[in-house]
């Protein structure tokens, strides 16, 4: 079955939560040849973005990107003892 939109989006999205880890973790070169580091050599961050904005548009990857970076930034503050 040919995966649908929505699928495809998931697909983006979770790859994208992948590639930025909230610790450390292990990167390796991305399979798409892009010359990245993907996390577990899966594909990278970019790749995921770029997916995303096929799908989408431009402006809601990049802002979504964004979105994740902030929520892993506040994570990191949550852990921070007070
Ligand atoms: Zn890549």
């Amino acid at each position: 079955m040919k995966p649908t939109r929505e699928s495809q989006i998931r697909e983006a999205i979770s790859l994208i939560w992948r590639n930025l880890p909230d610790g450390c973790s292990t990167f390796g070169p991305c399979p798409n040849g892009c010359k990245k580091l993907g996390r577990g050599t899966g594909p990278c961050l970019e790749c995921a973005e770029s997916e995303l904005a096929k799908l989408t548009s431009r402006d809601i990857a990049k802002r979504y990107v964004m979105a994740v970076k902030e929520a892993r930034r506040i994570e990191g503050e949550m852990m921070d003892e007070p």
